[in-house]
């Protein structure tokens, strides 16, 4: 089964047991192309009940031999299938470009190089992940094994459907355990291609599998009675549905990623050009729709009318950038369809209707697709729609603050605690700041990234367990005690 999948040779069917096969269920996903609103396909496999236990079935068979792979062997697995995303990156990168509309330049490549970088940091970690041992001198040795939960799913969102994958399934895999990929709807191919890969790479089957589908898919990933997992990453709504859903059925385990609204505070200090690049780029990659964009900006007020003036003028250069994600110089495509777009400009609309002022942009970009304008908003009513609830779109409020105490309150007063930002020249208050943030990540003169090597993730309604570093790897297994008798 060689690699040979590209926009006009769509994969569209379940990856079971290493076999591409058509779905049971009759009903089929349809796709569509956001910088036209075009039909890509209309005949995407969508699993139903039979398809997924059909899926659970292989990896509870594969399931005893790759826990029992001698780690060598599994991270070498696991390294070849990063090479082989590398080889195939830009294609892989097109197949999610069709329908998300994310250039490759400013998102794609990203996002292609990060599963490829949690596979090979992940493989790293296989004969490494050490349990631990206990004095023995009360007469028992104490043993603690870090053991894989068996069959695990990840269920992911439309705005990074490779890079999500990797954070899920690299460390469930790393950690001896057989997981199956539900990639969203919206933006299902490149899961679906991955099936030469995976048998390439020399997965053994029914170790990694794919099963495209909507909502209806991933609840019965969530309520299944032999599913031990589900990693989910999307919206807050959804992920309060899924935990509901997996204390029902069988009490699985769960890891949630969900929205944000993430603030970042400037202060008279801050070196101005530094917190403007890092805003204006925070509010636009992947068209503002990235979970912990920085979607409040706060300035102190010595500085807010030269950071206005700076914002100003970068977004004008980000708006300039917009277009067809196909051409090289496009740095913004548009938003993921027709609902988004809808949502986002429900918001712009309502927000000039007594919220804020609108400081720039606002507007459709030309009369076909889903492109919009960067949106700013200043003198933003507390407690406004635009104020408080994530857009996920390339939409910011900006509002002044005059003291340390004041914006720590006013950062914190939300369900929201994903990421915060803080830009200052002295350590002393970044730091206290940085602690004072009720929220999982903080930067320091930076804002909106993430490392795959540390724990990733939010507090509050913004989720509920860590990706990235040993935390993913702790989420995926399970520690087992062994007591053994010294006197026996
Ligand atoms: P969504 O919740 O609508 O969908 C996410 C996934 O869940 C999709 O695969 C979808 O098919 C599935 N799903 C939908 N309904 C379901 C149900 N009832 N049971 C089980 N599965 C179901 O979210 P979205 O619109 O795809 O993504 C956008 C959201 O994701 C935003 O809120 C964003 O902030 C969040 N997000 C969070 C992170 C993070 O790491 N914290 C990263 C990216 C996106």
């Amino acid at each position: 089964m060689a690699f040979n999948f590209s926009k006009s040779n769509l994969p569209k069917q379940l990856f079971i047991n290493n076999e591409y096969v058509d779905s049971k269920n009759k009903k089929k996903l349809s796709a569509y192309n956001p910088k036209d609103g075009s039909l890509v396909a209309d005949n995407v496999a969508l699993a139903g009940g039979q398809d997924v236990d059909a899926a659970v079935e292989a990896a509870e068979k594969a399931f005893p031999a790759w826990k029992r792979m001698p780690p060598i062997q599994r991270r070498d697995i696991m390294l070849r299938f990063a090479a082989l995303i590398e080889e195939h990156g830009e294609a892989l990168a097109e197949l999610t470009r069709i329908t998300l509309g994310a250039p490759y330049g400013s998102f794609g490549k990203f996002e292609t190089g990060l599963i490829v970088e949690t596979f090979k940091y992940n493989a790293g970690w296989i004969d490494k992940f050490a349990g631990e041992s206990f004095p023995q001198e009360d007469g028992f040795l104490k043993i603690v094994r870090n053991e894989p939960l068996g069959v695990v799913c990840g269920i992911v969102p439309w705005n990074g459907p490779l890079g999500s994958v990797g954070l899920k399934a690299a460390p469930a895999l790393a950690t001896g355990n057989c997981f199956i990929i539900k990639p969203s709807e919206k933006t299902p191919f490149a899961s679906l291609a991955l099936g030469p890969i995976i048998k390439e790479a020399g997965f053994p089957p029914g170790v990694l599998q794919v099963l495209s589908g909507d909502g209806s898919t991933g609840a019965l990933l969530a309520s299944h009675m032999r599913i031990r997992k589900v990693s989910f990453t999307g919206s807050i709504s959804t992920g309060k549905k899924i935990q509901e859903m997996a204390a029902k059925s069988n009490l699985k385990r769960v890891t949630l990623e969900l929205g944000g609204k993430s603030p970042a505070v400037i202060f008279d200090d801050a070196n101005l050009e530094n917190a403007i690049m890092w805003t204006a780029n925070a509010i636009t990659a992947n068209t503002g729709q990235v979970c912990f964009a920085a979607s409040i900006v706060y300035v102190q007020e010595g500085i807010y009318d030269r950071f206005i003036e700076g914002y100003k003028k970068a977004l004008q250069e980000k708006t300039n950038a917009v277009g067809d994600p196909e051409d090289e110089s496009t740095q913004l495509g548009p938003l993921v369809d027709e609902a988004q777009f809808d949502r986002v400009s429900g918001f712009i609309e309502r927000g000039q209707q007594g919220q804020g002022d609108l400081l720039l942009g606002g507007r459709r970009i030309g009369d076909k697709g889903f492109f919009i304008e960067p949106t700013v908003f200043t003198n933003v009513k507390a407690g406004s729609e635009i104020q408080c609830e994530e857009i996920f779109g390339p939409v910011a409020v900006v509002s002044t603050f005059k003291t340390e105490e004041e914006i720590v309150a006013k950062s914190n007063n939300t369900n929201f605690g994903l990421m915060a930002g803080v830009f200052t020249q002295d350590i002393n208050k970044a730091l206290r700041v940085a602690s004072d943030f009720e929220s999982g990540m903080v930067g320091v003169n930076c804002v909106s990234l993430m490392m795959m090597t540390a724990p990733f993730g939010g507090s509050k309604e913004s989720g509920i367990g860590r990706e990235g570093g040993i935390q993913a790897l702790r989420a995926f297994t399970e520690p087992k005690t062994i007591l053994v008798n010294l006197s026996y």
